[in-house]
């Protein structure tokens, strides 16, 4: 099995990155780091800075000087980025990318692999744009996959569901086009250095991930 492994997550946004994330730290039992999930928790606290919550909430993209400090900062300093770990949802520029591999490269480390967890930019539409969640207990429908017992209403608490401002269609559509002109391009530039796999993320999650495992070359 492979060891203590740096692994990044790519892939458009509803491709079930964050769900992989948790079954990969599970198993190697390394730390794992959600940008996104990052800003969210800011925003729950009222502690999301205007001009960042602006940016979130209109799909585009935080500056690569902020990221690249909250991930240096608040995970791989703290965490130790020799024991391992898996990032969803950064690097998403050629920036970010550089400079997690000159973070690293200081401590003589390197990224293990680059997993692109690959759908159809549909899939991804109705995956986000259908999502509901709830605000009382956080769970989460699908208006399209997964329907609440009672249309609009929490199966666990009755909360009427809401959708997250950046799941909007209008957002989803500018985080989409995001990732096709920006982040997308991270492929060539991490196939360049052999670390590119790509997974087929319309399978279901287990699926997934033991195509994620068998690239890192631990078969289950
Ligand atoms: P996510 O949940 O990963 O789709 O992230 C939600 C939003 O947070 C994105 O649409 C961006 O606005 C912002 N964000 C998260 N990670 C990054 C990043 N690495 N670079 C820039 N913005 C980011």
């Amino acid at each position: 099995m492979v060891r203590h492994p740096r692994i990044v997550l790519l892939g458009l946004p509803g491709s079930g990155k964050g769900t992989q994330a948790a079954l990969i730290a599970g198993k190697f039992g390394v730390p794992t780091f959600s940008s996104g999930e990052y800003f969210r928790n800011l925003r729950r606290e009222g502690k999301l800075p205007a001009e960042i919550a602006t940016k979130i909430n209109a799909g585009g993209l935080v500056s690569d000087e902020d990221v690249n400090i909250i991930v240096a900062e608040s995970f791989l300093s703290t965490q130790g980025a020799q024991a391992g770990f898996v990032l969803d949802g950064y690097p998403r520029t050629v920036a970010q990318a550089t400079f997690l591999d000159q973070y690293l490269a200081k401590q003589n480390l390197s990224l293990t692999a680059v997993v692109d967890v690959d759908i159809p930019v549909e899939t991804a539409f109705q995956r986000i744009s259908g999502r509901r969640v709830c605000p009382a207990d956080g769970s989460t429908y699908n208006i399209y996959y997964s329907r609440p017992e009672k249309d609009g209403l929490c199966n666990i608490c009755g909360s009427p569901l809401i959708q997250r401002e950046d799941d909007r269609e209008e957002s989803v559509q500018t985080r989409i086009a995001t990732y096709e002109g920006i982040t997308r391009s991270l492929g060539s530039y991490y196939a360049a250095q052999g670390k590119f796999v790509v997974v087929d993320g319309t399978r279901d999650p287990e699926a997934v991930f033991s195509e994620i495992q068998e690239a890192l070359n631990d078969p289950a």
